[in-house]
Parts: structure tokens; sequence; C-alpha cells
């Protein structure tokens, strides 16, 4: 599997002096399988420079094929979909896997998305690609080759975001973009009894895998209890209890400038080094391509 980061910020995208080296487009990440298969990770705002780069290739043609998984519907998330070019060109077919209670729900939310309110397309018909909706199943699953399993992650009170966990010829990537373990703070959680709720539970969904791509939204001072996302330290933490050989860390805060990530992971990489820890960390940029 070939990994390329389109878009690594949460929240909000964030262009700008301060995020120029990391980029401040919101979740999106491609990976082409051996197969030559193409697999997309959420449609932030990267999704609209992916979508500018595929149409130089099939999906310029109206002959593109793509599996999107979907890990929440929050905007930064979902609101590169409707702006990027592949979308409107008839031919090209989007598998689109999301969380739902039905197919329907999560084509209903798209309609919602290009509602005239908010967007020029005023509605999913006048797309010209076709759309398939699917929501995201309980059990494994197999798109373009590649072994897809999800697992719901806390993302804040009563609301959870699906992690995956791409499995082709042996390797394997981990996705978990936005998590918040164990909050409880005496609010009763509704998340659903299937979700994972604490690193502990997570260390099983992500062991022995080649990449961990996570959440790394705070830091240990500006950690804000309720707003879904962990501490960095979380996602080494559990990176090294899963025995993960390379740890990416994902979805910066909007406001995280170049050089504080900078700070942050070369605070990280002291703290490993110390410790003798084999683990190997780096930062989400736009552009960064990993070969598994
Ligand atoms: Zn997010």
């Amino acid at each position: 599997m070939r990994v390329r980061f389109w878009g690594v910020r949460g929240s909000i995208a964030s262009p700008g002096p301060k995020t120029l080296r990391y980029g401040g487009n919101t979740s999106c990440v491609a990976v082409e399988s051996d197969a030559g298969d193409l697999i997309v990770l959420d449609a932030g705002s990267g999704f609209c420079p992916l979508g500018d780069a595929l149409m130089k290739g099939s999906f310029g043609k109206g002959q593109g094929n793509m599996t999107l998984l979907l890990s929440h519907t929050h905007l930064d998330h979902i609101i590169g979909f409707p702006f990027a070019p592949p979308v409107h060109i008839r031919g090209n077919h989007f598998t689109i896997y999301g969380p739902a209670a039905s197919r329907e729900g999560l084509e209903e939310l798209h309609e919602g998305l290009v509602a005239p309110a908010y967007s020029p397309v005023y509605t999913l018909d006048n797309i010209g690609s076709t759309l398939d909706f699917r929501r995201i199943p309980d059990e494994p699953f197999v798109a373009g080759g590649v072994q897809i399993t999800a697992q719901r992650f806390p993302h804040g009170v009563g609301v959870f975001s699906w992690g995956f966990k791409l499995t082709e010829r042996g390797r394997s990537l981990i996705y978990v973009p936005d998590v918040e373990y164990q909050y409880r703070h005496g609010v009763v959680s509704n998340e659903p009894t299937e979700s994972i709720h604490s690193l502990d539970e997570a260390v099983a969904f992500v062991r022995d895998a080649d990449l961990l791509i996570h959440d790394a939204y705070f830091t240990l001072h500006d950690y804000v209890p309720g707003w879904g996302h962990c501490r960095t330290q979380h996602a080494v933490t559990l990176a090294e209890a899963g025995n993960i050989k390379h740890l990416i860390l994902f979805h910066h805060a909007p406001d995280r400038s170049d050089e504080e990530i900078d700070a942050l992971i070369a605070d990280h990489r002291d703290d490993l080094y110390h410790r003798g820890a084999p683990l190997r960390l780096d930062a989400a940029y736009e552009g960064m391509t990993i070969q598994l």
C-alpha cells in the first residue's frame, strides 16, 4: 500500500504563514493498494487537492473508481467532497462508507451538505458521478483487494468516530483520526457498547500494525476535556503498548504552528530515545508519502 497525506488538520482548515510546512487542510489520506485501487480516508478540505491531482488520471476521463471511508461526519471530514472536481464528472464511481443508521441516512446527510443554504450544488442530483452510499459494516469487508476492519472510538460525549484497519499482503495501517479516551467526568455516556472506551481496549485493535495514524490534537498543556480529542502522549503510549513500528501524529489543532509541531515531535523523540524505545515517530504533513 502507498499512503499519501492530503489534509492533516482537525476542526477547520487553517491556511496561512504559520502552517505552510505541515499544511492547513483538514483530514484526507489516500491509500493506493498494491493492486492499484484507491481507498480514501475522510473527505475534509484535503479532498479537493487530491481531487485536482486525480483529474490528471482516469478520474479526468470519467473512468475513476474510489472507495471513500468516512470516520464520522463532522465537517472537517466531509466538507471537501462537494467541491472536488472528479465528483462532478459523469462516469466516475464513488463507494462511500460512513456512519449512519442506514444507507439512506448517509445519503440524506450528504443531501443536506449540498443543500442551497450551504452550497451552489443544491442537490446530489446535480452531481454527475455515481455515488454508492453504504453503512459501515460491523464485520470486516474487502475493498480494492484490501481487508478493512472498522472499530468505533469515543469522540466526546455521546459521539463516536470510526477507526479503520487496512491490511494487504500482510502489511497493515490503522487510522484513528478523532478520539478522546476515557472521557467520563461524571457525565453519563451514551456511547454504543460496541465502542472502545479506554486506551487499554484500543491496544487490541492496533496491535502489531506497521503504521498508526493517530489523533494528535492536544498536548499535555492545552487539553480541553470533552472536545473529543486526546493528548499526543496517548498516541505514543498506545503505539508502544500495541507494538507499532511507525506512529504518525495526525489531525493537528488548527492553531498549532509549524514551529510548535517541530518542538512537539522533538520532545517525543527525545523521550523515546532516552528510554531506548524503538518506535519511529513523525508528524503528518501534506504531501507526506509512505510505502508499506
Ligand atoms: Zn476531526
